[in-house]
């Protein structure tokens, strides 16, 4: 799960890190009021930037600086009239603009392969990391931290001296280990700060003097350890979710989208895999992972089916329920009243086995579906249905 970049920033907060302050405005009027409250504690400036869920908001004119109220107000205006990569900005986070000296790129990330948690930084921040990687590798450091202990005082040392910050090396010290312990302490899959900025500070007498700041904030979450952390299912957008994602959240469904073109559904995720295995090998390339789960209604199985035809790659669709708890002939109700709805013909191979098999079978040769009675052939006569699909 993607939260905001505010979200984020109080993660990161709670966790101790440098954040400067901010608010969040629906409207032009309210980001002129928040920026007011800003200026008249001291800020020169303030920066506007849109909450969306997609990086390069910069680029895409989603973050401007403003130097007055009445600046705040236009700057905020024209944000929340952007649509960014898709997504139309609803909100805009307001805060002092921090005077920035230079710019380094710093996360915490898992690396699943390696099983650990690894810190990454470079000290050309600002731009998306993915372009360093192809531009300029050697200008990526990674250290990987301690699967028990976390980041190391040692590494987190190694990383601000490897960035150039040792003139910074407490500050740095302190948020490189705060990374690696917020993705602790959240279930994290990726913590990322791009800017992290060594900006100016004048105090009230004048004295200019630099430290570290978080200037943004990308957090995101694994669904699965949700459970574990009752507050964060909070901080879902769901304005910002893919329509197929909260479909499939809202049903109860279990849904990967994939490339391919074989759309599948499947009760129970070792079978769903199993399946997709079976297509990959009658050679064709599975559309999407979906465990419809244990017990599924008529319902379910519809909503399944809108899921699997919202993709406009599929050109066939196996299903494959193994009943148990399921019962066959529920989930055959339930494809005979979503092909009643749905708006695309496309072959679809069907095998039922175990509970109330012979019903399901009863009730699909009388709507006339084409049946499969292993898995092997119905993985065969799906993948031969895409073909001639195309052909
Ligand atoms: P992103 O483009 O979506 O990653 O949004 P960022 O929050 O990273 O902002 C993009 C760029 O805007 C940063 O790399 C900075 O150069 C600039 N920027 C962001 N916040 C400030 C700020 O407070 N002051 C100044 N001067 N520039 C900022
Ligand atoms: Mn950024």
């Amino acid at each position: 799960m993607k939260i905001q970049e505010a979200d984020a920033k109080s993660l990161l907060l709670a966790q101790g890190l440098p954040v400067p302050p901010w608010e969040v405005a629906h409207t032009a009027t309210a980001a002129r009021a928040a920026a007011e409250r800003f200026l008249a504690v001291g800020a020169d400036q303030v920066v506007i930037k849109a909450q969306v869920l997609v990086g390069g908001r910069g680029k895409a004119g989603g973050v401007k600086i403003a130097r007055s109220a009445d600046q705040a107000e236009v700057a905020a205006r024209s944000i929340l009239e952007l649509e960014i990569k898709g997504m139309p900005v609803r909100k805009v986070l307001v805060g002092p603009a921090a005077d920035i000296v230079k710019e380094f790129y710093l996360s915490a990330v898992l690396d699943r392969a390696r099983r650990r948690i690894i810190l990454v930084g470079s000290a050309e921040g600002g731009v998306e990391i993915e372009q360093i990687a192809v531009d300029r590798p050697d200008a990526i450091v990674t250290i990987e931290a301690d699967p028990l202990l976390g980041l190391l005082p040692f590494q987190a040392r190694q990383m601000a001296f490897r960035l150039g910050l040792g003139a910074h090396l407490k500050d740095a010290v302190a948020i490189a280990t705060g990374l690696v312990r917020t993705m602790q302490a959240y279930d994290a899959d990726l913590v990322e700060i791009n800017p992290l900025a060594i900006v100016n500070e004048t105090d009230p007498d004048g004295q200019v003097s630099q430290r570290l700041q978080c200037l943004d904030a990308k957090v995101t979450l694994d669904d699965s350890a949700l459970s574990r952390h009752p507050g964060l299912e909070e901080l879902r957008d769901p304005d910002e979710e893919d329509p197929a994602d909260r479909e499939a959240r809202e049903a109860g469904l279990t849904f990967i989208k994939l490339d391919g073109t074989i759309g599948c559904m499947v009760n129970g995720a070792g079978l769903a895999m199993t399946t997709m295995d079976l297509v990959k090998r009658a050679g064709g390339e599975p559309a999407n992972f979906l465990d419809i789960g244990g017990g599924a209604r008529a319902e379910k199985v519809a909503a399944a089916m809108r899921l699997i035809l919202a993709d406009p790659k599929v050109n066939a669709i196996l299903v494959n329920i193994f009943g148990g708890i399921t019962r066959g002939d529920e989930v055959a109700r339930g494809l005979i009243a979503a092909r009643e709805q749905q708006e695309r013909d496309v072959p679809m191979v069907v095998r039922i086995v175990g509970t109330n098999a012979e019903e399901a079978a009863v009730l699909l040769r009388e709507a006339r579906f084409e049946t499969a009675a292993t898995l092997d052939e119905a993985a065969e006569r799906a993948v031969a249905a895409s073909r001639s699909a195309v052909a």
